[in-house]
């Protein structure tokens, strides 16, 4: 299976897309987190990728098209992929189709995964990652034990740059701004649903599954 996964930030595309990738066997390609490898690395991407997402913004196309082509050319693709985070322009939604032909694959689903704004900021401004050992928590929906604490290695939690909330709400607008008219591409194709991303965890992952039936 070949799917994308659309949605604002907060939607819970990276969380759904890790499911699917464990229960479905899919390579998942999550273009944020090889940003985020490269920022921690340290390489020349990584240091031009950081300025963008510090401030909520989106990396150029052409460096963003660019890793993804390298990953969709990867052996194991071969046996499906999820996308997570890519394409988030019409530009890269283009981009994508060329490579997909070129590999020889074809795109079966555009899942649109919906959440109200408030409820995305709840959920974004709540995060915290340990730096040490890479757990994830939220304030509400999954504290540590001991606030501030990670219950695995004791370090101090902290907050990602762009879950900060003028961040955030600077990463919804230009999601708006310049992911709203993937839906039309898409729609248009004739590959798109959508689903409600409200509620928990597992209900999301069990409404993804009815439509993947
Ligand atoms: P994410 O983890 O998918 O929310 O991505 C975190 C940040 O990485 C975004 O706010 C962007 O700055 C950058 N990013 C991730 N994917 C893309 C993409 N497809 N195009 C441009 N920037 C991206």
């Amino acid at each position: 299976m070949h799917l994308v996964l659309l949605g604002p930030p907060g939607a819970g595309k990276g969380t759904q897309a890790a499911l699917l990738s464990r229960d479905l066997g899919l390579a998942h390609i999550s273009t944020g987190d090889m940003l985020r490898g490269a920022v921690q690395e340290g390489t020349d991407l990584g240091l031009l990728a950081r300025e963008y997402m510090d401030q909520g913004n989106l990396v150029p196309d052409d460096v963003v098209i660019g890793i993804t082509k390298e990953r969709l050319e990867a052996p194991d693709v071969q046996t499906g992929f999820v996308l997570d985070g890519f394409p988030r322009t019409v530009k890269q939604a283009e981009a994508l189709d060329e490579i997909l032909e070129d590999i020889g694959l074809p795109l079966d689903l555009v899942i649109n995964i919906k959440v109200p704004q408030s409820e995305l900021i709840r959920r974004m401004t709540g995060r915290r990652v340990c730096p040490k050992c890479g757990e994830s928590y939220h304030l509400v929906f999954n504290p540590p034990r001991s606030l501030g604490t990670c219950d695995q290695c004791g370090h101090d939690l902290h907050q990602r740059d762009d879950d900060k909330e003028t961040t955030v709400r600077q990463r919804l607008e230009v999601y708006e701004r310049e992911s709203g008219p993937l839906t039309d591409y898409y729609s248009d194709k004739g590959v798109l649903v959508s689903v409600d991303g409200t509620g928990t965890v597992e209900q999301v992952a069990d409404r993804l599954k009815l439509t993947l039936k």
